[in-house]
């Protein structure tokens, strides 16, 4: 899926990695001749393209970004006191990912963007990525809670 960049570092061979709003990474090297970047070796090159959008593969896959930590995380949730709000198509904010853990019974998770039903159980948790729309359904008795993660601070 598309994410607009937020920034860029450089890795520890001095290739610069563009930030993206997920959280994942993505390389921007400048290699020529396979790879002609030569905006990335100027601040204003990449100053510029701040905004624009690359393709996140590992957004497509719902692999958490490394660096991130759970810091939050919701009460425990049954059929019958899940909040309507996690029923109907919502998201987290952004750089908010998220863990659906399943204490007992099966929770239905649906990503429609990405064409994705899964049976979450306990020991199997639903990877929400961050600004995602997703919702749960109840398949009989159930109890769940969500975790959340983001960035943890640099160290
Ligand atoms: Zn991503």
């Amino acid at each position: 899926m598309m994410r607009p960049i937020r920034g860029f570092e450089s890795d520890p061979e001095g290739h610069w990695v563009a930030t993206l709003s997920c959280g994942h990474g993505q390389h921007t090297r400048h290699d020529p001749p396979a790879v002609e970047r030569p905006w990335v070796l100027t601040p204003e090159g990449r100053a510029a393209r701040v905004g624009a959008e690359l393709d996140c593969v590992r957004c497509d896959r719902l692999e958490m970004p490394e660096g991130f930590a759970p810091y939050k995380r919701t009460r425990a949730f049954t059929e019958q006191t899940v909040p309507k709000g996690l029923l109907a198509d919502h998201t987290t904010a952004a750089g908010v990912w998220a863990l659906i853990h399943v204490t007992e019974g099966r929770l239905l998770y649906r990503v429609e963007s990405l064409g994705l039903e899964r049976i979450l159980t306990p020991g199997t948790p639903g990877t929400v990525a961050a600004e995602v729309p997703h919702r749960v359904a109840c398949d009989g008795a159930v109890a769940f809670y969500v975790a959340f993660w983001k960035a943890a601070a640099p160290a």
